[in-house]
C-alpha cells in the first residue's frame, strides 16, 4: 500500500498567524510606553499597575473589534465575489468554462486536457473550482472576523502581560528601567522565526522610540500637573 506523504504546511495558519504577532507587538509596545509615561509622571506602583491593565483592557477591545470590522469587510467582498460569479456560472456556463480552461492553459497544460479539466471540475463544483482557480479564495484564507478578533484580542492581552509583569517584579526605584529594557527584549524574542535580524531592529527601533516619547511626555506633564 503506497505510503501518503503528509506535508505540515504553516500556510494554513496564516490568517491568524499575522493577527497574533501585530497584536502581541502592539501590547508589548502600547503598554510599555502607557506604564512609562504614568511611571515618568511619578505616580505610585498601584496606579501605575491600575493605568496598566486599563490600557490592557481598552488596547484588547479596539483591537479586536477593528480585527473584526476590517476581516468582515473583506469578508463581504469575498461574498460578493462568490455570489456574482454564482450568477455568471448560471447565465453562461459555456464561458465560464473557457475562462477556467484559459486559467489552465496559462499555467501550461495542454488545450484538450485544459478543456477536460475545466469540464470535469465544473460537473463536480463549478463555484468552488472557479472560486480556487479564478478568484484565488480557498478554505485556507477566506476571512473569519471572529476568529480573527478573538485572536487579536488574545494576543494583545499576551503580549501586554508583559510589562504589566515587569512593574509587579521591579523594585519601585528601578520601575523604568527593568520596564523598558524588559519589553524590548520581549519584543525581539517574538520577533524569531526566518531572517530574524532585521525585524528585531526594525520592531526594537519602533518600540523604543514609542516609550521614550511616552515617558517624555509623561515626565513633562508631571513636572506641571
Ligand atoms: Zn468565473
Amino acid at each position: 500500500m503506497r505510503r501518503v506523504h503528509r506535508e505540515a504546511h504553516l500556510v494554513a495558519r496564516i490568517g491568524w498567524l499575522r493577527a497574533a504577532v501585530l497584536g502581541a507587538n502592539d501590547g508589548i509596545i502600547s503598554t510599555a510606553s502607557l506604564i512609562l509615561g504614568v511611571a515618568a509622571a511619578g505616580a505610585t506602583k498601584s496606579n501605575i499597575l491600575l493605568a496598566g491593565v486599563a490600557g490592557l483592557v481598552a488596547g484588547a477591545m479596539s483591537m479586536a473589534a477593528g480585527e473584526y470590522v476590517s476581516v468582515s469587510s473583506q469578508s463581504d467582498t469575498e461574498q460578493a465575489d462568490l455570489a456574482r460569479e454564482k450568477r455568471e456560472l448560471l447565465e453562461d456556463p459555456e464561458a465560464e468554462t473557457e475562462e477556467l480552461t484559459q486559467i489552465y492553459l496559462k499555467r501550461g497544460v495542454e488545450r484538450d486536457i485544459a478543456r477536460k479539466v475545466a469540464r470535469q471540475l465544473m460537473s463536480k463544483d463549478a463555484l468552488g473550482a472557479h472560486a480556487r482557480d479564478e478568484l484565488g479564495l480557498s478554505e485556507i484564507t477566506s476571512a473569519r472576523p471572529v476568529q480573527a478578533a478573538l485572536t487579536s484580542a488574545a494576543s494583545f492581552s499576551i503580549g501586554a502581560a508583559t510589562p504589566l509583569a515587569l512593574v509587579l517584579l521591579s523594585p519601585s526605584n528601578l520601575l523604568i528601567p527593568f520596564v523598558s529594557v524588559g519589553s524590548l527584549v520581549s519584543l525581539g524574542a517574538r520577533t524569531g522565526g526566518a531572517a530574524i535580524f532585521k525585524p528585531i531592529i526594525r520592531v526594537t527601533f519602533w518600540g523604543a522610540l514609542a516609550m521614550a516619547v511616552t515617558a517624555g511626555i509623561g515626565a513633562l506633564v508631571g513636572t506641571v500637573v
